[in-house]
């Protein structure tokens, strides 16, 4: 359709300039011919102008020749008498006179009916024949009516000039007749002829009517007397009418001309005049020029004027055709946008939406039209919005939508009433309309939720996480300040929580969690505040318990046996009834300047020292706690040191059979303190545990022990003794544990079978699995494996069969109770029992007394080590005990 238009645009342009260049070309047309027409009908009225004048110039000669004839006539007196009388003397004087009375006529003859001069003007010439033009006399003496007559050219006898002879009959006397002849020069009449007029092209004849040329202008000599081209044959009736437009050729130059006729007195004579109309057209043609030249210049402007419009239509379409698909693309644009987009105008009136926005209030789709004022469209949406609303309510809502569109401030969010959160961006336009963007950020805001939910709360329980909690608790610390008020915080962990995880799994570990959350909660008051930190640890805290710190301390103890007593009651997890038990560490806060971090670690503290006191109590912080606490991170810093200083050494107990014969050596680790002096492992190996530096100092005692047993390789007493090293949980867990005891062998030289690694139970329930495989693959390396400490842990039998074990070692409890104890004694039989079952080596460990070893003897315990052989001791001496 557009492209049409355009066409026709170029179509129009196109014919209006051919109709303006038409009309140019008709009024240029028009205009030439008129111009010609004029100028030849003004050559035609100067022509015939110039003819009339002529005739009245030359019939006034005629008239003066034909008068100077018959003056002649009357003066010579010639009706009176006869030709003979005539004296040719008196008659030539006569003559003469009246010739020099005369500038046309040069020479005046009287002759006889035959042509013989009877007188003339010239006396001296009296005699002489006046040689007429042939006829020319018998035509004039045959006149009925005697007028002038004009001969043919002639050479004149008298001046040798071309001439005419003009002659009259005259009567004599007697009836006879005589001739009167005058001689006009042609020049003369010539001059006569033109008048003294000035016309270029102008060409003037004088012909008789046979057409005989008598005299010209120019004068042409050799064409005087001749016969021209064709006679002039007009009807005379009245020549000034008829003779108007004559285009004929020229008499002389034979070129199309304008010409006019006369007739003149004399008779059959003509005058003749004629402009050539190349002439006549000389000044038109100039003009001509100039109107072509002109009308060109004109249609060159209607050309150029139709081009550039043209190209301006062209262009314009081409702009059209631009905005047209800019249009398209925003369109396109628009329609693809994930956000709703609506543009007001500066009326307010809605210019445009896309389908996103109709996607978004799909109540106001069918009902929005361009151009649609947006109160109208709040109106719709107030109507959605509130549809119990009250007249009055929609209008101000609808007011409240317009102020804030006024005065748009950048986003704000709106609840859909379908729960959908959109998001409303406005922003003015240049022209002082509205854009406005719709986004749906209901996942958005939902994420954000999520976020700051997952950010400040527990994913498991819901409970404030530790980040929310330490808020919660600077809070209360400034409130506390403020009024005055104390609070608690009371730090709670489930006793042997890892345990339940680990033999029942994580998800009824869950489910016990999210119930001691519950209870915890179902403990205290709302505004308390129930957290958990992370795996079975909570803390409650306690807000505004009471004025003074012992009351505090009351309330919190009372809540801290609430929880104990709820915490107490059996779980039911699945199908499982589950008894728990929890420590519980409790501080007052309120007193001095404190900060969450040291409230928490005084509570944590606190838990710690209800733990040691037998686990499912309630301790509340005791600064001492903190210095011992303070001791074990002193000391941490100086295990490091010990390890990177080589203060770490081995002592060795030896294993015994009850004949005395030493089979092997416990190898044991000692801290050579700098200030300390010798310390016990018992001081630092929990620790080094819980720090993660076991694993460095293990490798150690590995390496020593390697090298050991390397170097006793070469003495007798020595070289099939077997050296057990104690290895710990976290030291075993390690991945590349295996690899360490393979390099330790390997670098060392040492025998692998003469290795004996110390296990203990807590370490294999971990991952049984695991232990399984890693305990098979130092198998396969030839290390021999000992289960230290047996009969302490939860090993069950179903375990025990699946282990690749060389030994068990009775826990030195048991042996410390034999015969103090019954249970003990027989829980020593039960295991030697189950080791002979299983094919397993026993050993028993901290003997001390003969009645203890005698009773190992009698019920088959053929191992011992204990201090009735020998404390451990340190190398030297132990070499020195052995030799
Ligand atoms: P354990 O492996 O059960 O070692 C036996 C402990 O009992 C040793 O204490 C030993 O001196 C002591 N003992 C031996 N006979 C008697 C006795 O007749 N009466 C009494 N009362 N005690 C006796 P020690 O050397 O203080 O070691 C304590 C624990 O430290 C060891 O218990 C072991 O679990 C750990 N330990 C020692 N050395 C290492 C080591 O190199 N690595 C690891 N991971 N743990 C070690
Ligand atoms: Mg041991
Ligand atoms: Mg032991």
């Amino acid at each position: 359709m557009k492209r049409s238009g355009f066409s026709t645009a170029t179509l129009a342009i196109v014919a209006l300039a051919a109709l303006f260049l038409t009309a140019l070309t008709l009024t240029a047309a028009s205009l030439l011919r008129t111009g010609r027409q004029g100028a030849l009908s003004e050559s035609q009225a100067e022509v015939t102008r110039f003819v009339s004048s002529a005739e009245v110039a030359f019939n006034r000669s005629l008239l003066g020749v034909d008068i100077l004839l018959t003056t002649i006539a009357g003066q010579l007196e010639l009706s009176k008498r006869l030709a003979t009388e005539i004296d040719p003397v008196p008659a030539s004087r006569v003559m003469q006179s009246v010739v020099q009375a005369n500038l046309l006529v040069q020479y005046v003859a009287l002759l006889n009916a035959q042509g013989g001069v009877v007188a003339s003007s010239e006396a001296a010439a009296g005699s002489l024949a006046v040689v007429l033009p042939k006829g020319f006399v018998e035509d004039t003496l045959a006149q009925v009516v005697p007028t002038l007559t004009i001969s043919a050219p002639k050479q004149s006898f008298t001046s040798a000039e071309t001439v005419l002879y003009f002659g009259r009959r005259l009567k004599m006397s007697d009836g006879a007749n005589m001739l009167a002849v005058a001689e006009v020069n042609m020049a003369t009449l010539t001059t006569i002829l033109l008048q003294g007029v000035d016309i270029p092209g102008l060409e003037v004849t004088l012909e008789t009517r046979a057409g005989q040329l008598l005299a010209s202008a120019p004068y042409i000599d050799k064409m005087v007397g001749k016969q021209l081209a064709a006679p002039l044959a007009l009807p005379l009736v009245d020549p000034l009418q008829q003779n108007q437009g004559l285009h004929r050729l020229s008499r002389l130059g034979e070129v199309p001309s304008i010409m006019a006729v006369r007739p003149a007195l004399a008779q059959n004579v003509l005058i003749a005049a004629s402009v050539p109309i190349e002439v006549a057209l000389l000044a038109w043609r100039k003009q001509r020029q100039f109107v072509l030249i002109v009308a060109s210049l004109f249609a060159l402007m209607v050309l150029a004027a139709g081009g550039f419009a043209v190209w301006y239509f062209h262009h314009l379409r081409r702009s059209q055709l631009a905005v047209t698909q800019d249009k398209a693309t925003l369109d396109q644009a628009l329609g693809s946008m994930v956000n709703g987009f609506l543009l007001l105008n500066g009326q307010h009136q809605v210019v445009q939406w896309n389908r996103r926005y109709e996607e978004i209030f799909p109540w106001q789709a069918g009902n929005m039209t361009p151009m649609m004022p947006y109160r109208q469209m709040m109106h719709l949406a107030a109507v959605k919005r509130l549809p119990n609303g009250t007249g009055a309510e929609i209008q101000s809502w609808v007011d409240r939508r317009m102020d804030m569109l006024m005065d748009p401030k950048g986003t704000h969010d709106v609840l859909q009433p379908n729960g959908k959160i959109i998001q409303v961006a406005e922003q003015r336009t240049p022209s002082g309309g509205v854009v406005i963007t719709f986004q749906d950020v209901t996942q958005l805001r939902r994420a954000i939720d999520e976020v700051e939910h997952l950010a400040f709360y527990d994913a498991l329980t819901s409970l404030p996480n530790r980040r929310l909690l330490t808020d919660r608790v600077q809070q209360a610390l400034t409130a506390s300040e403020r009024s005055g008020r104390f609070g608690a915080l009371l730090f709670l962990d489930l006793d042997h929580f890892k345990i339940l995880n680990d033999t029942l799994g994580h998800d009824l570990g869950d489910q016990l969690l999210l119930q001691v959350a519950q209870r915890l909660k179902s403990c205290v008051r709302v505004e308390d505040t129930v957290a958990r930190l992370g795996g079975d640890e909570f803390v409650v805290m306690l807000q505004s318990v009471g004025a003074q710190a012992i009351e505090a301390a009351a309330l919190a103890k009372s809540v801290g046996e609430k929880i104990l007593t709820s915490v107490n009651q059996p779980f039911t997890l699945d199908s499982h009834t589950h008894n728990c038990g929890c420590s519980i560490g409790a501080t007052i806060f309120g007193q001095g300047h404190q900060t969450p971090t040291d409230l928490l670690r005084q509570a944590d503290i606190a838990m710690y020292q209800a733990k040691h006191s037998g686990r499912n109590a309630l301790c509340f912080f005791d600064p001492e706690m903190l210095k011992t606490i303070t001791a074990r991170s002193d000391m941490e810093k100086d295990l490091k040191r010990a390890l990177a200083g080589g203060q770490f050494r081995l002592f060795y107990q030896v294993q015994m059979t009850h004949g005395g014969t030493p089979v092997g050596a416990e190898a044991l680790i000692r801290w050579q303190h700098p200030e300390l002096g010798m310390v016990a492992p018992a001081a630092f190996i929990g620790l080094a545990e819980e720090t993660g530096l076991i694993v460095p100092i293990g490798q150690w005692v590995l390496q020593a022990a390697c090298a050991q047993l390397k170097s006793w390789d070469s003495r007798p007493k020595f070289k099939d003794l077997q050296v057990a090293v104690n290895v710990s949980a976290r030291q075993f867990r390690q991945a590349d544990f295996v690899n360490d005891v393979r390099d330790a062998l390997a670098r060392s030289g040492a025998n692998p079978n003469r290795l004996e690694l110390e296990l203990t139970e807590s370490m294999v329930l971990h991952n049984v699995i695991d232990t399984i495989q890693k305990m098979k693959e130092l198998k396969s390396i030839g290390v021999r494996l000992s289960m230290d400490d047996f009969g302490t842990g939860y090993s069950s039998l179903a375990y025990l069969t699946q282990l690749p074990l060389d030994q068990l070692k009775i826990d030195q409890s048991f042996v410390r109770n034999i015969g103090i104890q019954a249970t003990d004694s027989v829980i020593i039989q039960t295991i030697i029992g189950m080791a002979h079952n299983l094919g397993l080596e026993v050993i028993a460990e901290g003997v001390e007394t003969k009645g203890q070893q005698d009773f190992l003897l009698e019920h088959g315990c053929p191992l011992c080590q204990g201090y009735l052989f020998s404390k451990p001791l340190p190398l030297s001496e132990f070499e020195m005990f052995l030799c």
